[in-house]
């Protein structure tokens, strides 16, 4: 079939989704989209088999990402598997945020709840002093974490840790997380196509979805060398309960911001002990 008459269907079919037609012929085909257009060909029988195949999987709710094991984010590529959460759009802001903080700066970043590595990851490729460590609490996370630092040529230390029974050695200038927070109970409630993909760990964040924020407030002290900052990305309505947990554990200078939809998405703070100070 040729590849005009092939897209025109599978727009057809996959309905509201009718761009990722495109995405799934060019997985298969390696044909870039102006190809399409400007070097048309038949699709091979093997082709469509394997296209057919994909969209078929589509059609039954599986997230595209997921299908063809990878998404982008930042620009930049990312492998993801069942393991770990598909990187969201929202998300960086968070990621733009601690870049914009270190620049050229040299300063190590731990990434607490790295799932695909995705937010450690872009910092490490756009800030090329940073140090970063990607932590989770699974081999099979860290290694779909590495394989993603390796695909962007960057290098990235990885740490298995529960954050909730243990804390990690080691010092660090920057904590930033993404890490799950949606109420248990609600998580009943979601979209099933989210909770029949997507690991529930890396979405429950305790009865109140805060459970993260407050473990990793609390123990931020010990991770930092005196002083340090945190960025953390929030539900759209964890803003102000997350600003007081950090103000209960002394952080400082508690900012939000918002996403590109309006809502706000990310919390900063500072934690300075003693009368340790430095540069900012
Ligand atoms: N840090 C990863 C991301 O932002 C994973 C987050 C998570 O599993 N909650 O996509």
């Amino acid at each position: 079939m040729v590849i005009g008459k092939l897209r025109s269907e599978l727009r057809r079919e996959l309905g509201e989704n009718a761009h990722e037609a495109d995405w799934i012929i060019t997985h298969v085909t390696g044909l870039t989209q102006s190809d399409f257009v400007l070097r048309p060909r038949e699709v091979t029988d093997d082709e469509l088999r394997e296209i057919r195949g994909l969209v078929n999987r589509r059609l039954d709710g599986e997230p595209l990402q997921y299908i063809l094991g990878e998404t982008e984010f930042m620009g930049l590529r990312f492998k993801v598997t069942g393991e770990t959460l598909i990187p969201r759009a929202d998300t960086e802001t968070l990621a733009e945020e601690v870049i914009e903080k270190i620049g050229n700066r040299k300063r190590r970043v731990l990434d607490i709840g790295t799932g695909s590595g995705c937010i450690g990851i872009s910092i490490a490729k756009m800030c090329k002093n940073a140090e970063v460590t990607l932590l989770d609490y699974s081999d099979a996370i860290l290694d779909v974490a590495s394989e993603n630092a390796e695909l962007n040529g960057v290098s990235a230390k990885t740490v298995k840790c529960d954050i909730l029974e243990e804390i990690p050695e080691g010092k660090y200038d920057i904590i930033v997380s993404n890490p799950p927070y949606i109420e248990t109970e609600t998580i009943f409630g979601l979209d099933n196509i989210v909770t029949s993909y997507e690991p529930i760990e890396a979405l429950d964040g305790g009865f109140d979805g805060l459970m993260f924020y407050r473990r990793i407030a609390e123990i931020a002290g010990k991770l930092f060398d005196g002083s340090g900052f945190i960025a953390f990305e929030i539900g759209y309505n964890q803003g102000e309960a997350v600003t007081e947990l950090l103000k209960d554990e002394d952080f400082s200078s508690v900012r939000l911001k918002k996403d590109a939809c309006g809502n706000d998405r990310v919390v900063t703070a500072k934690l300075r002990q003693g009368v340790f100070e430095r540069g900012d």
